[in-house]
């Protein structure tokens, strides 16, 4: 036998089923999309490099470390797996002009890439669902993103999620801020893990996300920005906060809440679990106003968020929320081989009539096709015996209710008593 071949380190099979909570968690939130009005985009899983360069900021941790770039060998560009799905949704809308008419709401759901070392909740392929509302300034649309997402947390029976904003302010803020910041950080020197010390002058702001359980003090200690906040900034965090209110959503201020972009300002937010480890946060986003014009689009402004679907789908494993898993309504028992072209009439008209039918396909004893037919979940048995046939019929045998009888039904029209094998 040939050597196995893997799949990448980082990288799952997606299989049955699993596979069905991922349909269900697809589904879910895609009524969820078409209650708030948000349209579906699909952009490459491949963009120029300097988009993610550009767009992200060269100096996080996506692009400094965790891009999949690779050249392409056919003609030299720099090219890269996308890790994140804002920058290539706004590429899109302003490649398109799709602003030109106003506002636009959209959502996307797909693969990113990451190289990252991989553990519970972190991945090197991992998927997200993620909207963009995109040409509106104001408030209101924050807070419609954000009540978005507790909307979804109800759609799936999740409970427990908790909810920290922020807000970044304007650049001309943040410029204050990270002067005072870095002033903070350079009196404590000393007490500097190696990476602050390298941020300390190109990226003190992110410095406030250490993971370092020794530099947690100090990070406390640092000037809030918050407190460098003018009045239009303030205005419109007060605004977000009244309508949160209103909506009985319970929030946390968390002045250390800095998302791992450089593009975002204004409102930033996270949705977190203790129920996960150290990778809790399963959704995070914010205001991005400077990206359009950053990608070279007429300026507008932008809101997002980006969710971790394999982090909601173990946090709604943890609380053992279950989603349905879909079993056939009919299992279709074939004795003898010669019966099969009417088989395959009868059971695609019943398909026709949106019955689900699973065909028991290699023949076998009686025997082995109930035992088949029982393990399949189906409801019931179709049993294309030949003494039924003979009589221009298919017998009906219900496999979950002993106390019901087994039946007999005309194959001459199956759309008829279709209905009657349907789920309720
Ligand atoms: P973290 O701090 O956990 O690294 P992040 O700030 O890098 O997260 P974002 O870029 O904001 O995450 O992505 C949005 C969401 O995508 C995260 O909140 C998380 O749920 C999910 N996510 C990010 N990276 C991964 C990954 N490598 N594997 C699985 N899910 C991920
Ligand atoms: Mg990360």
């Amino acid at each position: 036998m040939a050597e196995p071949i893997q799949a990448v380190k980082g990288m799952n099979d997606i299989l049955p089923p699993d596979s069905a909570r991922w349909e269900w968690f697809e589904d879910t939130v895609r009524k969820l999309m078409r209650r708030y009005a948000y349209l579906n985009v699909r952009t490459p899983i491949v963009e120029h490099t300097p988009l993610f360069v550009r767009g992200l900021g060269a100096v996080t941790d996506i692009v400094e470390k965790e891009m999949y770039s690779f050249e392409d060998s056919m003609n030299g560009d720099h090219l890269t797996l996308r890790p994140e799905g804002t920058a290539g949704v706004v590429r899109a809308v302003v490649e398109h002009s799709a602003l030109y008419d106003g506002g636009k709401r959209l959502y996307y759901i797909g693969p990113m890439f990451r190289h990252e070392k991989p553990q519970r909740g972190r991945y090197r392929q991992f998927h997200q669902v993620g909207v963009e509302a995109l040409g509106f300034g104001g408030p209101d649309v924050d807070a419609e993103v954000i009540l978005m997402c507790r909307a979804l947390w109800k759609d799936l029976g999740l409970g427990e999620v908790r909810l920290d904003i922020n807000s970044l302010g304007q650049p001309e803020e943040r410029q204050a801020h990270r002067a005072a910041l870095i002033a903070h950080f350079e009196a404590h020197r000393d007490q500097l893990d190696a990476e602050a010390q390298r941020r300390l002058h190109s990226n003190p702001l992110r410095i406030l996300d250490t993971k370092n359980p020794a530099m947690q003090s100090l990070v406390e200690a640092a000037p809030k920005l918050i407190d460098f906040l003018g009045e239009a900034s303030l205005k419109h965090f007060d605004g977000l906060k009244a309508m949160l209110d209103a909506a009985g959503q319970p929030y946390r201020i968390n002045p250390r809440l800095v998302r791992g972009m450089d593009y975002y300002n204004l409102t930033v937010f996270e949705w977190v679990t203790d129920k996960l480890g150290a990778q809790g946060t399963i959704c995070g986003g914010g205001r991005y106003d400077g990206l359009v014009e950053l990608i070279g689009g007429k300026p507008a402004p932008g809101i997002g968020w980006g969710m971790g679907i394999e982090r909601v789908l173990d946090l709604l494993q943890q609380l053992q929320v279950n989603p349905p898993l879909p079993v056939p309504d009919a299992y279709a028992v074939v004795p003898d081989a010669g019966a099969l072209p009417l088989v395959t009439c009868t059971i695609e008209a019943l398909r026709e009539a949106g019955v689900c039918v699973q065909l028991h396909a290699g023949g076998g004893s009686m025997k082995s096709q109930f035992k088949k037919a029982d393990a399949s979940q189906a409801r019931f048995a179709l049993i294309f015996g030949g003494d039924e046939l003979a009589l221009g019929q298919v017998a009906v045998k219900p496999l979950r209710d002993a106390s019901a009888a087994q039946i007999l039904r005309p194959l001459a029209d199956p759309a008829a008593w279709a209905h009657t094998l349907r789920a309720p």
